[in-house]
């Protein structure tokens, strides 16, 4: 996995535009899934068979499993309401003629109606993103879909599959009767395997946790060449957008601006208000809320093939984000966890090293093993001022019981708020290590033994 991503029938490469394992566009690493194929997830939720045929098991779901309506780009709210003045959203009745290549996105073929009984690749795969999809469809088919989009929401939500699945509908050589991408021609396999020429990302370096000011120059400079498909549309997917420090973000604002005809731009971002507020005003801005509990239930014990009352634990730890849970759920993921709980007590009990373990964490995945401990401190805050309290961590209520008794809940209150901020920290290119050497050292030394 290069940083480089080919253009075809180009000479320039993009520094930091690297193509996507070949996998599949159905994936939501979270938010440092971006780091490197090894951090993303291997939780792959598309349906086995049947894909826009309705055959997905997932149909049965799709209608109970759709979140509230987006409130996004409906119909005669002329897809402003996000974006400020110069901003990308179009104008309120503003209408394509078929074929243009000065609108973006505009569905050239007319197919904007759903064909009867057609359930979209979403409704199958992502169910609670069935709305947000509809409206981007729609807003696509009227000529109303913006320049520059951001998806804001937590980890785990499906923004970035969803924002791949838009790239690759407006892509698409055969797309359905509804607009959705068909997902077996050349250009879908292409925007599949990370390498179609028209489909941009713009993601850090390997290894770095920041996008560089000269990555954006390069990626805008590519942005404004021509497009190689019909329609003239080449799309941009910036994530996660809050890697662009200011000099970056800076230099995104033009192009945000201005887009060159035929180009969309989507930013994800699970901390927008980390953004510029320049950025956030040229964008319009779709919010990936988690749905409710019981809405997705069925949908995770269906795919996790976990029973129900070891799903909704972990669902409640993961905030309610599908796709974090579903990860969270995976066999080895619960070892995995559970592996780490051990050695964190330990390390209270004085049995382990705290560099041994920070340097172990690196190795991983810090900032999921940093959730994990936000979620376990939490726990003995809660069981140290009301023992017999509600648990997050239900599964290890026992031994937590027992260990909230020696120590101060101020102590850990204290050292629960830094590892938040250690964890919000993390995307800014902070030694990463020094921080979690720091916390996991005063856990070791809180030490009241269990
Ligand atoms: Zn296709």
């Amino acid at each position: 996995m290069g940083a480089l991503r080919p253009l075809h029938g180009r000479h320039l490469r993009l520094s930091g535009i690297r193509a996507r394992p070949a996998a599949g566009p159905y994936r939501d690493a979270g938010a440092h899934g971006a780091a490197g194929p090894a951090a993303r997830s291997h939780v792959d939720p598309r349906p086995s068979a049947g894909a826009g045929t309705g055959a997905g098991r997932g149909q049965k779901h799709a209608r109970p499993l759709r979140t509230r309506a987006a409130g996004f780009l409906r119909a005669g709210q002329g897809g402003v309401s996000g974006a400020g003045q110069g901003g990308a959203g179009t104008l309120p009745g503003h209408r394509c003629r078929a074929g243009s290549r000065s609108c973006a996105g505009a569905d050239p073929r007319g197919t904007a109606a759903v064909a009867g009984g057609h359930v979209s690749r979403i409704a199958e795969t992502l169910p609670w993103l069935e709305d947000h999809w509809q409206a981007l469809r729609r807003a696509r088919s009227e000529g109303r879909l913006p320049h520059a989009l951001l998806f804001e929401g937590p980890a785990g939500m499906g923004k970035r599959a969803l924002a791949r699945h838009l790239v690759q509908s407006l892509l698409c050589q055969s797309p359905t009767g509804s607009s959705d991408a068909c997902g077996h021609c050349a250009a879908c396999r292409h925007v599949e395997a990370g390498t179609h020429p028209d489909a941009l990302e713009l993601v850090p370096e390997e290894g770095k946790a920041l996008i560089r000011v000269d990555q954006v120059r390069e990626f805008c400079a590519g942005l404004g060449l021509s497009s190689e498909t019909p329609d003239g549309i080449r799309t941009a997917l910036v994530h996660p957008a809050e890697a662009m420090n200011v000099a970056a973000a800076n230099s995104l604002l033009k192009t945000l601006e201005e887009p060159a005809p035929g180009r969309i731009i989507i930013l994800v971002t699970e901390r927008a208000g980390a953004l510029l507020p320049t950025i956030r005003s040229r964008c319009q801005r779709l919010r990936f809320a988690p749905p409710a509990a019981e809405s997705i239930l069925d949908w995770l014990v269906d795919r996790s093939g976990q029973p129900a009352e070891k799903v909704l634990p972990v669902l409640r730890l993961a905030g309610g984000a599908p796709l974090a849970a579903l990860r969270a759920l995976d066999d080895e993921a619960l070892a995995e966890r559970d592996g780490v709980f051990e050695r964190w007590v330990d390390l209270a009990r004085g049995r382990e090293n705290p560099m041994a373990l920070a340097a172990d964490w690196m190795q991983a995945d810090p900032v999921q093993r940093l959730g994990w401990m936000n979620g376990w401190l939490e726990d003995l805050v809660r069981l140290a001022l009301a023992p017999g309290s509600e648990v997050k961590n239900v599964d290890r209520q026992p031994i937590l019981e027992k260990m909230a008794r020696h120590f101060p809940p101020d102590a850990l209150l204290e050292l629960r708020d830094r590892v938040l901020e250690a964890m919000r920290l993390s995307s800014t290119g902070v030694n990463l290590q020094l921080l979690l050497e720091n916390l996991l050292i005063d856990w070791s030394r809180m030490r009241g033994g269990s």
